[in-house]
């Protein structure tokens, strides 16, 4: 585990601890898994986005994000996703596959390598795929993380669309790490138009399972709320956000939206952002604006889809 997880060993042969004659055997029936590198691009921001293959051939990508004083990578939990949210390009490839733990650790690995003598502080499941519909898949790999990696739990973060039960159960088996709700909408009617897991758990029962949610002391849920022109950005909207938090110890990102080509959505110009953020602000909501970054490159959130040879 040692040589797997923290020496990065790319084959048994190179695990001199163990004696020649069993590092043969062992190869005989095992190996060691990595991704294939089949890109890197560097944003203008310093954003880095690579695109990895996968042993049938998919293609995943994994995001590093440079922000003052920590270096987050952005992990993919799936190849594509099934839930379908109408703004964001993962959703609109639909799920090829599920990853499997070591694909969701090899990419961690495989950056980790790449850019020594760099090292990352924080880790979070927000690239491509929706975590909590590969559960078993991600809770094992969260658990090889904190044990075998030696990454605290406190540095990790997973992004859900809002999966409830599955939300519920992740405290009783994963790790303690931080969680973050894509809520985007302030409305059922809003939600469920893009996001069709809303129908199934609609907006009280999202923030039902955030009430119960058994945080530890000091900390909070993120609540993501991608910013859509003339969609989800009105003063309203930023009210009702308040009242529906109310409660619940949050923080709230505010994304603009990332437009990619035919898009039906549009980004709220900077003054309608910033007025959002003030109401959230005297309603007493920790409230952030997410400037996406690593744009110029197809790297920002929404944006990730994972094809090699641009269309
Ligand atoms: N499937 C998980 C994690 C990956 S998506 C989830 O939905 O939470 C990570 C974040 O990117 C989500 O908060 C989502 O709302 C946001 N996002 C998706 N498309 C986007 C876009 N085009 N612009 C800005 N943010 C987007
Ligand atoms: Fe999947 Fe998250 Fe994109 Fe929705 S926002 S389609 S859940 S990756």
């Amino acid at each position: 585990m040692h040589w797997i997880y923290e020496r990065h060993a790319l084959s048994i042969n190179e695990i001199t601890e163990l004696s020649k004659d069993l590092r043969e055997r062992l190869s005989e029936t095992a190996y060691i898994s990595s991704l294939k590198l089949l890109d890197r691009q560097i944003s203008k921001d310093g954003t880095e986005k690579f695109l990895f293959g996968l042993e049938d051939g998919e293609t995943i990508e994994s995001v590093l994000i440079p922000d003052e004083d920590r270096l987050t990578l952005c992990i993919s939990s799936q190849v594509g996703c099934a839930m379908c949210c109408k703004f964001c390009l993962t959703g609109k490839m639909g799920l090829k596959r599920n990853l499997q733990a070591h694909e969701i650790i090899d990419q961690i690995i495989s950056v980790i390598r790449s850019i020594k003598p760099r090292q990352l502080t924080n880790i979070v499941l927000m690239g491509m795929g929706e975590p909590l519909a590969n559960f078993d898949n991600v809770i094992e790999a969260l658990w090889r993380i904190v044990r075998f990696m030696k990454i605290s739990p406190r540095r990790i973060t997973l992004s859900t669309s809002g999966i409830v039960p599955k939300m519920l159960e992740l405290p009783k088996k994963a790790p303690m790490v931080n969680l973050a709700i894509s809520l985007n909408a302030t409305t059922d009617e809003a939600r469920d138009y893009i996001m069709p897991v809303n129908k199934a758990y609609p907006i009280k029962a999202l923030l039902d399972a955030c009430h119960r949610f058994p945080l530890p002391p000091r900390r909070r849920i993120t609540f993501e709320y991608v910013m859509l022109k003339g969609f989800n950005d009105s003063d309203e909207d930023a009210k009702r956000l308040i009242s529906l938090l109310k409660g619940i110890p949050s923080k709230v990102n505010l994304i603009p939206f990332n437009p990619y080509e035919g898009s039906e959505f549009k980004t709220p110009d900077d003054k309608r952002i910033l007025k959002f953020q003030d109401i959230l602000i005297k309603g007493n909501i920790t409230a952030l604006i997410r400037k996406s970054k690593g744009q110029d490159i197809l790297a920002a959130c929404g944006q990730l889809k994972a094809k090699y040879k641009l269309e």
